[in-house]
């Protein structure tokens, strides 16, 4: 069975009304990064941050997956397909994929401040200060900030490796490492990117730009896949 590996960014989940960076003037809903997603700002000020999350959170619950999640939820009656994304709502999941990685985590479970591989499913939207992990620290979003490892990272370079198409959709390709993933992808495979503005992709052959929003570009390209493979 032909391996189909995806990777999104913040761009496919536009249309389910939840913001990106990079269309916002490098702001996050009107916050500098610096500000709610890095290690110091949770030092510095984590009632704020966990704030700022908590209605991040309770913005992916009211939304709902899109034409283009349900596209690639599609892609598994008739191939295998991993989806990387660098998003942290659910949206894959509720559109009905099933292997879906997260690089920089899911904002409906928390973890732990102490030990990052303790993660809890989170009830709602709030995740209150005073609310601890097993070992009894603060429980945080399980989210990877700026400047934090990445630990998905080698597993999805691996994937990438042994796709044999390639479809990267809604990211500006600025965010390090997650922008690098594109150069895994073995030369002689066909590949897609599908974006409103195509981000800059250097040295990469064999490459379809469809300069199109998610919902438009996706359902299109998968029907066509799913006829010619
Ligand atoms: P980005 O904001 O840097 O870039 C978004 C890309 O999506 C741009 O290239 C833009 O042209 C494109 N885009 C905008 N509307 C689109 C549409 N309708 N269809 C297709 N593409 C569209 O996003 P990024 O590269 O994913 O990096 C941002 C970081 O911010 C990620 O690490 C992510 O964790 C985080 N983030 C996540 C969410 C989310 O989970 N939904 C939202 C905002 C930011």
């Amino acid at each position: 069975m032909e391996h189909i590996v995806i990777l999104t960014g913040a761009g496919i989940s536009a249309e389910s009304g939840l913001k990106t960076f990079r269309d916002s003037d490098g702001l996050w809903e009107g916050y500098n990064i610096e500000d709610v997603a890095t290690p110091d700002a949770w030092y510095i000020n984590p009632v704020l941050v966990q704030d700022f999350y908590n209605q991040r959170r309770k913005s992916v619950l009211e939304a709902q997956p899109n034409a283009a999640h349900y596209a690639l939820a599609k892609l598994e009656e008739k191939f295998k397909v991993t989806i990387i994304t660098q998003n942290i709502d659910d949206l894959h999941e509720r559109a009905g994929s099933t292997n879906v990685i997260h690089l920089h985590g899911i904002i409906t479970r928390s973890q732990s401040s102490k030990r990052a591989t303790l993660t809890y499913p989170i009830e709602g939207w709030e995740l209150k200060m005073g609310e601890k992990c097993e070992l009894g620290s603060q429980l945080r979003p399980h989210v990877v900030w700026f400047g934090e490892q990445v630990p998905m990272i080698e597993t999805a370079a691996e994937i990438c490796s042994m796709a044999d198409a390639f479809i990267l959709i809604g990211s500006s390709l600025a965010v390090y490492p997650a922008s690098g993933l594109i150069n895994y992808v073995p030369n002689d495979i066909p590949k897609y990117i599908i974006d409103p503005k195509i981000p800059p992709v250097h040295g990469v052959s064999n490459l379809v730009k469809i300069e199109k929003k998610a919902t438009a570009g996706l359902p299109i390209l998968v029907a066509r896949l799913m006829d010619s493979f």
